[in-house]
């Protein structure tokens, strides 16, 4: 995280009594707004299982299309990484998708128009959305951004007007590797439960320090890409580091 998104997030998770600074959560409030719309039946997730992953970029360029991206910004796309391992002396790929997470983002909004919905999915009403930028600068994943068009806060919001539909989202049906897997968390029998089950020692979550509680699980994920590598590689679709 850069130091300016670290101040910032030092700034809104404190508030004043007296002279001294006392954290939100001692001084006994709460930072989970009412969930509101969508079905308390369900509980989405995506797992993102990196073993077949072949960093095509069709998930990045489907979502864009889906979603009409702006010209310089993406919803989700596919970092690749060649890492040197000194002891092997062995390159490797490590093909990391980014997405969206549990919602730090929702109790900053000074407006209520970013919000979680029962299924768990976060959303923006963008007609309402005045961009002030809040929730972009406090996502720890960098998930959001300011559509430079419509001027609001934009973000991945697993397609929910296709899950509501009867449709994947679009990244995982045009997943040729099959590696992206959406589904119900509160369905035991769901692939996406069963899978978490049968991996459960090999799934990760990024940055879990973050205290996010993640609906984007990995299988397959490298140790050393679970803090993404902030300051040290740029997000680039190909860097050596
Ligand atoms: S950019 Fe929009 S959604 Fe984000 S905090 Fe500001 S008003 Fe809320
Ligand atoms: S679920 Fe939809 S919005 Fe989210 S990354 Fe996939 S295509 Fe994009
Ligand atoms: S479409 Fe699937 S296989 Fe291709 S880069 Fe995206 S997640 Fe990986």
């Amino acid at each position: 995280m850069d130091s300016s998104k670290q101040q910032f997030l030092q700034r809104i998770g404190m508030i004043t009594a007296g002279a001294s600074l006392v954290p939100l959560a001692q001084a006994g409030m709460t930072l989970a707004p009412q969930r509101k719309g969508g079905s308390r039946e369900h509980l989405y997730a995506m797992l993102i299982d990196l073993r077949r992953c072949i960093g095509c970029q069709s998930c990045t360029v489907s979502c864009a299309i889906e979603n009409h991206a702006p010209h310089d910004a993406l919803r989700t796309h596919v970092s690749q990484y060649q890492v040197v391992l000194t002891e092997a002396h062995s390159v490797t790929n490590v093909l990391l998708p980014r997405f969206c997470d549990q919602p730090p983002c929702v109790p900053v909004c000074p407006v209520q128009v970013t919000f979680q919905r029962e299924d768990g999915i976060v959303v923006v009403d963008n007609t309402r959305c005045g961009g002030c930028a809040y929730c972009v600068q406090v996502c720890p994943y960098d998930a959001r951004f300011i559509n430079h068009e419509t001027q609001t806060a934009d973000k991945c919001t697993f397609c929910v007007h296709r899950l509501e539909a009867g449709l994947l989202p679009a990244c995982v049906e045009s997943c040729v590797g099959g590696a992206r897997i959406i589904g119900d968390l509160r369905d035991p029998n769901s692939k996406i439960s069963r899978m978490l089950a049968q991996h459960h020692s090999d799934i990760k979550v990024l940055m879990p320090e973050q205290g996010t509680a993640p609906h984007v699980f990995y299988l397959g994920l490298d140790g050393a890409f679970v803090t993404p590598l902030l300051g040290r590689a740029q997000p680039a679709l190909h860097q050596e580091v």
